[in-house]
């Protein structure tokens, strides 16, 4: 999707702070941070949101996942998050998990 934001930054035309990535997947520093580790993980191929998202590629992005968690070392806590759609406040319509960590995280969700 040559008008999508993360397809940019997956294929290196826009920069990002890339902490995470192989041949299916690729992690970033969210460029607005809401907590003190703000990651998001997507995949390399362009979907819309996680209905989109197909068994073998969740498969590489839990793997990534866990990655990330040690080397970021969050075991202590962290929140997995996939905002889907407008109800869900979905803002860049390319399939991403937000991993969040650094703080205790309130619930309910605003
Ligand atoms: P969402 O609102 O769940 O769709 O999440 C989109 C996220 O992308 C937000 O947390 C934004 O701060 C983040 N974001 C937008 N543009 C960039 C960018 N160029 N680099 C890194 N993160 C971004
Ligand atoms: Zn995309």
């Amino acid at each position: 999707m040559s008008d999508c934001l993360f397809c940019k930054i997956a294929e290196k035309k826009i920069h990002a702070k890339i902490v995470y990535e192989d041949d299916h997947v690729l992690a970033f520093r969210d460029i607005n941070p809401v907590a003190p580790t703000h990651i998001l993980l997507i995949p390399r191929t362009h979907m819309e949101n996680i209905l989109g998202l197909g068994d073998d590629t969740a498969k590489h992005m839990l793997a990534a996942m866990r990655q990330i968690v040690a080397d970021e070392k969050i075991e202590k806590g962290f929140r997995l998050v996939s905002n889907t759609g407008e109800h869900g406040g979905q803002t860049v319509y390319h399939l991403h998990w937000h991993i969040l960590s650094g703080r205790h995280m309130g619930w309910p969700p605003g």
